[in-house]
């Protein structure tokens, strides 16, 4: 009728498949709970947040971020080599830098444009990127863009690794994983690549989404609790997870970061991030650095919980972290538990292909810093009497 009947057979494909997505609208958040738009007189506690630590809601980033709405305005009024680089952005930027112990950072307006800019202006024609199979699409997608050749291994100990990093054809080669994945929880084995990177003279890339805040002795993320951060050339974490902001922190040494700011299309042609999302960010980094009882704690409630599925005989996978997937294998089976979970005012979203693999949907569980044993012991009631 109105000539995108293509699109309308295609999502009706996908929900004859189970597999249509749809977005839900939050009116309320507070901490570990929310009221959905759809049922607000109905409280439910959340389970699939990346606000691990609880910091989204904390009173000294809106106190920060409004701080610097009052002296700077809110939208940055023009790209960061314009006019849109405000001192929040340069003190968030060298506060990072000096945390992850490289020469200089910079902030991007989010995760997915961090990997974008990084991965496609670094590597190029004549150079090899090898990636983890596990890797999250904004490095997938910006590394099959990035003209470089690019091999995905299994993982760390893949023999095939080794293999792709002594061709001698590459000027040169390029390491990227994430330390903690977004959809499994497991952790990369750092410790062979930093070996790896070394032995063969390749660069690494670490995307610390998921470990930054949650892992390391001052909340740096896995790289440095594995005492390996000095061996990581470019650090990058998102700040959308765990320091609940927005927008996305990378640490190198100077010539890359100069030549990101040259060279990086997707950095140069997009309006700054607000002041206030740096200023947030900042304080968001102190708070990490200084409140290590907040990953402490949250490490605490993620084995507890872990080990409650576990004993439910629940397939968690690998994961050692506060990602604890459920994993229930048809897209069909997941929505069921996930509508279910919520009609016993539990708020858990099922992940589908082609987020997972085929016959890989499950439910993500994200633990946060404020669950309770109580809310943990609740959900796992109601898993219990779906597992039957
Ligand atoms: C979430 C995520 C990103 C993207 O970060 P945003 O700030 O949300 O765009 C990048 N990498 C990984 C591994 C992530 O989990």
């Amino acid at each position: 009728m109105h000539g995108f009947e293509d699109f309308e057979q295609e999502l009706s494909d996908l929900e004859a498949a189970n597999l249509r997505r749809r977005l839900r609208t939050i009116a309320e958040v507070h901490g570990t709970t929310v009221r959905t738009a759809d049922q607000p007189q109905r409280e439910k506690v959340l389970f699939c947040s990346n606000n691990y630590l609880n910091l989204a809601e904390d009173e000294r980033l809106r106190k920060a971020a409004v701080e610097a709405i009052r002296k700077y305005g809110w939208g940055a009024g023009a790209s960061r080599l314009i006019c849109g680089t405000l001192r929040p952005h340069t003190e968030l930027e060298e506060a990072f830098a000096d945390w992850a112990g490289k020469e200089r950072a910079l902030y991007f307006p989010s995760g997915w444009s961090a990997n974008q800019t990084i991965l496609t202006t670094l590597p190029n024609k004549g150079d090899l990127v090898l990636m983890d199979h596990r890797c999250h699409a904004s490095i997938v997608d910006a590394v099959r863009t990035s003209g470089a050749d690019f091999r995905t291994y299994r993982d760390e100990s893949d023999q095939r690794l080794q293999r792709f990093l002594t061709d001698a054809k590459y000027r040169r080669k390029y390491i990227v994983t994430e330390s903690i994945f977004s959809m499994d929880g497991d952790p990369a084995r750092l410790d062979i690549l930093a070996e790896l990177k070394e032995r063969f003279g390749a660069v690494l890339i670490l995307d610390e989404a998921h470990g930054l805040g949650c892992f390391g002795p001052t909340g740096a993320g896995l790289a440095e609790q594995l005492g390996i951060l000095d061996n990581v050339d470019i650090l990058i974490a998102p700040l959308g997870k765990a320091a609940g902001c927005a927008g996305a922190l990378a640490a190198a040494p100077a010539a890359v970061i100069d030549l990101l700011i040259n060279r990086g299309r997707p950095l140069i042609y997009t309006t700054a991030a607000p002041a206030a999302c740096a200023a947030a960010a900042l304080t968001a980094i102190r708070i990490i650095q200084n409140e290590p009882h907040r990953r402490k704690q949250l490490s605490e409630n993620a084995a507890y919980l872990r080990n409650q599925l576990l004993k439910m005989g629940l397939n968690i996978g690998q994961t050692a972290s506060q990602i604890i997937p459920v994993i229930i294998g048809e897209s069909e089976k997941a929505l069921l538990w996930s509508s279910r979970l919520e009609a016993e005012g539990y708020f858990v979203t099922a992940i589908r292909p082609p987020t997972v693999p085929k016959g890989a949907a499950r439910l993500r569980l994200s633990v946060q810093y404020a669950h309770t044993k109580e809310q943990m012991d609740g959900l796992c009631r109601v898993l219990k009497g779906l597992a039957g």
